[in-house]
Order: C-alpha cells, then structure tokens, then sequence
C-alpha cells in the first residue's frame, strides 16, 4: 500500500493536488478539513462542537480526530492506499497515524511538503474567500492559520525528515505543472 502525507500550510494547494494524487494512485483521499465541514454542515453533535473552533483557525483536539480517521480509513479498504491531506497537524496526531496504520501492518510511506511564500499563501486564501466564502478565510483568521501551522504542525517536519519520509515540492506554478512535481517524487519512492 501507498500511504501520503501531502504536507504544507493552509493555502498551499494540498486539496487541490491530493484530489489528483488520490485519482492518479487509487488512494482514497482523505481530508479532515472537509470532513469538518462537512459534520458542521449537517449540524451533527461533532459540527456543532467544532464549529466555533475552526472559524477562529485554531486546532480541534487531538482527541477528537482519532476516531474520525479511523472511520474514513475503514470506509475505504478497496483502494491502494492513502492520502492524507489536513493531517496529521500535530505531532501527537503523527503518532496516532502511525499506530492506526501499525493496526493493518502499515505506515507512512512518504510526506511530501508544498512549498509557498507566506504573501502568495495570503493572496490565495483571500481569494478563496471570494470564490467558496469559507467563514475560516477573513484575513485576521488566515494570519492565526498560518501562525497556528508554524507553532504547532510545523514540528512535524523534523518528525518526517528523522525518518527519511520528507520531500519539499515547489508550490507554485500551473496546477498541472505541480502536480507533475509532485509524481516524480512519489514515482521516485514507490517504484
Ligand atoms: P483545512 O481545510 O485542512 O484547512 O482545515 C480547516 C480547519 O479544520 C482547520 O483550520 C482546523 O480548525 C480544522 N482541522 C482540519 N484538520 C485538522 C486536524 N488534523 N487537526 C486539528 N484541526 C483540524
């Protein structure tokens, strides 16, 4: 099995290109972020629990996302594998997936980072908010995001590079142009 990490600050372009991978791969893409929204959407007791969370940028706990992945992952059996995108974003989220995996005789195959400047990750994201009017991308939301991703998910990069799993891919460019960066690295280590 192959199992993806697509790693980077919010804006990055992760959904965009886990979308992708997740087609190109026969990966069952799984987005935390998109499953919140989702449960606040249907104003589920979990919705109603994290919504206040997220449309101030901070981290929902820990704790609440274990069980969470472990039912998207279940739901998914079929595929080649995983990409994960929104997660893990601590490193005690980190250590969770790795023993979710271990359940199943699996781990993380590699963590690929999108790199973009922090002045393009602003511009993106505001003008996300134009287009999809996500309540969590006004901009002094967007500054606590990116200032919540150096603090806390940030150390996840020494986790991953510690164990040879971290690769950085430039960010910018066409969305095709990326994505072809981004295969040539996971050709490079699944092959
Ligand atoms: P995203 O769409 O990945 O940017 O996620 C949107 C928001 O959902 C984040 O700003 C967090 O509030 C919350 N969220 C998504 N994934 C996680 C996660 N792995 N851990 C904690 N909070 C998360």
């Amino acid at each position: 099995m192959i199992n993806l990490v697509l790693f980077g600050p919010p804006g990055a372009g992760k959904g965009t290109q886990s979308i992708r991978i997740a087609g190109q791969y026969h990966l069952a893409h799984i987005s935390t972020g998109d499953i919140f929204r989702s449960e606040i959407k249907n104003e589920t007791p979990l919705g109603l629990k994290v919504r206040s969370i997220i449309e101030k940028g901070e981290l929902v706990p820990d704790e609440l996302l274990i069980d969470l992945l472990r039912t998207a992952m279940n739901r998914h059996t079929e595929l080649n594998g995983f990409i994960f995108d929104g997660f893990p974003r601590t490193l005690r989220q980190a250590a969770d997936l790795d023993d979710l995996l271990k359940e199943t005789g699996e781990k993380v195959t590699l963590t690929l980072a999108l790199e973009v400047d922090d002045q393009e990750l602003m511009t993106r994201l505001l003008n996300r908010a134009r287009i999809e009017g996500r309540k969590d991308d006004t901009e002094q939301v967007i500054a606590n995001r990116l200032k919540v991703y150096q603090t806390q998910t940030s150390p996840l990069i020494e986790y991953y590079k510690r164990q040879g799993k971290f690769r950085v891919v430039h960010g910018k460019g066409s969305v095709e142009e990326i994505l072809g960066r981004l295969c040539k690295v996971i050709d490079g280590v699944v092959e």
